[in-house]
This record gives C-alpha cells, structure tokens and sequence, in this order.
C-alpha cells in the first residue's frame, strides 16, 4: 500500500510552484503533483522530481 504523499503544496522548485496532488501514480506508487510553472503553464510532476531541484532548460 503506497505510502501517503509528503505535502508539497505551496513549495517551491526552481520555476515550479506546486499547487496541488494529482490523482496521477507512477508505475512505483509515487504521487505527481500539479505545479505551475513561473511562464503560466500547468504541469503534472512526479515526487521524485520535486525531491531535487528542477533545473531543466527545456521544460516546454
Ligand atoms: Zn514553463
């Protein structure tokens, strides 16, 4: 049974704010979590990914 996720609403990674927890599973359990992104656009993010700061240039 997958863990409860951490709550990451309102955190902040790089250029993602997370807004909310996606109903949104990885094959492994982890949650997602709907982040806007500093350019306006919505996107589903995997808990990995927001463990570690997101530095990506070419998120679009
Ligand atoms: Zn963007």
């Amino acid at each position: 049974m997958p863990s409860k996720p951490k709550n990451r609403t309102g955190e902040i990674y790089g250029k993602l704010t997370v807004l909310s927890l996606s109903d949104r599973r990885s094959s492994s359990g982890n949650a997602y979590w709907w982040c806007e992104c500093e350019c306006g656009n919505m996107r589903e993010v995997a808990s990995d990914s927001l463990s570690t700061k997101i530095r990506k240039k070419k998120h679009h």
